[in-house]
């Protein structure tokens, strides 16, 4: 298959950077072009970046010039990982100039008309990006909060099963949460923060759009009630989430492990190469999941789920671990990049930037 050009935006930041690494080898996409601020603009992107865990970035993409985002693009898809306030005005322009703009932003993450997608949930929703193309010739697509990306995950197939009516979640955030530099070292060693700005308000909503039905009328959202708490801890990566569920109809803890572990979500058929064998795995252990250990599983987009037990208050507790970067950002945008390829939104010629 001849793959196709891609672009990474805010290359230079914590998930521009997983992007990028993401991209090495990839059977469908090949990294043609990056872009971060005008401070980084001509630099060579492996100047840029400092070795992270995953060491110094693959040669080709080392040596490729960072243009700034005002800069001319013509990959058909470009991979945002632009703060939010760059993101609000420039992904519109994008798309109107014919792009496909896999946004991690959460600009537009709540218009109608732009689809808020997790893979193995709502890929029926990419019925809102080809409206997008019909209309002006490229689209913006979304995926969640880095929180969401995981919880939802856990949501989903247990609303199909048992109607999830109720949720209070307690996250544990990572400081890669927070992008580049994050919070000071002085504010984060040997403390925990108690808030995280806009977080909080964030959650619900995004976790009823995506639970919802794309309807002629518009969308059809559950009547999902949720209360976030939202925390930074002094974890590199991996957001961590205490979650209690009240549902229509009570299941027994047994029925809720079934539930998960039997989840493999509605792409399977898509061939997806950055799709996990299991979006969900449960753990047994009582001292599991764990950020340092789990994070990883599946490449990083396996959500890890562990002491479902019952709750006091609503029906089941347990908590939930996803990997912030990777399931909560860059993994989530390459897979909806990937999603959009397979099911034939990006088989036109390439754009070219008129902005
Ligand atoms: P980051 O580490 O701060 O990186 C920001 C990137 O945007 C850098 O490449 C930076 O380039 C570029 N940038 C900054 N100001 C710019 C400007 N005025 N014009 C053009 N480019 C500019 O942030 P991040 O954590 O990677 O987050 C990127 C996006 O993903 C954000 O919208 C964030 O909310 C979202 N997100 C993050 C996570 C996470 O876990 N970190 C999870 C989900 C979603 P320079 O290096 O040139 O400054």
């Amino acid at each position: 298959m001849e793959r196709i050009d891609v672009g990474v935006l805010g290359a230079t930041g914590m998930v521009g950077t997983r992007l990028v690494r993401m991209l090495e080898g990839h059977p469908w996409f090949r990294l043609a072009e990056v872009g971060a601020s005008d401070r980084s603009r001509g630099e060579a992107l492996g100047r840029l970046v400092a070795d992270d865990d995953g060491g110094p970035l693959w040669d080709e993409a080392a040596k490729m010039v960072v243009k700034s985002v005002d800069d001319e693009y013509t990959s058909p898809i470009l991979l945002s990982a632009l703060p939010t306030g760059v993101a609000k005005d420039l992904e519109p322009k994008l798309a109107k100039a014919g792009h496909l703009v896999v946004s991690n932003a959460s600009s537009h993450r709540q218009d109608p008309n732009v689809p808020l997608i997790i893979p193995e949930i709502n890929p029926d929703h990419i019925s809102l990006a080809r409206k997008q193309i019909g209309k002006q010739g490229g689209a913006i697509i979304t995926n969640p909060n880095c929180v969401v990306a995981g919880i939802a995950m856990v949501f989903h197939p247990l609303h199909e099963a048992f109607g999830l009516e109720q949720v209070v979640v307690t996250t544990f955030q990572a400081i890669s949460g927070a992008g580049k530099p994050g919070p000071a070292s002085f504010d984060m060693i040997d403390n925990v923060l108690p808030f995280i700005a806009g977080e909080e308000d964030k959650i619900g909503n995004e976790v009823r759009k995506i639970l919802g039905k794309v309807t002629e009328r518009g969308f059809d959202n559950p009547n999902i009630r949720l209360s976030a708490t939202c925390a930074r801890v002094p974890v590199l990566h991996g957001h961590f989430a205490s979650v209690s569920l009240a549902f229509r109809k009570q299941p027994h803890v047994d029925e809720v492990k079934s539930v998960l572990n039997g989840f493999r979500g509605n792409v399977i058929q898509d061939g997806l190469p950055c799709a996990p064998a299991r979006p969900i795995e449960v753990m047994e252990a009582e001292n599991r999941p764990q950020p340092r250990l789990d994070r990883d599983r599946g490449d990083g987009m396996t959500v890890t789920v562990g002491r479902i037990r019952p709750c006091e208050v609503h029906h089941v507790k347990m908590f939930v671990l996803s990997h912030n970067l990777v399931r909560g950002a860059a993994g989530a945008a390459m897979l909806n990049a990937e999603l959009c390829h397979a099911r034939g939104l990006t088989a036109r010629p390439a754009a070219t930037a008129q902005r």
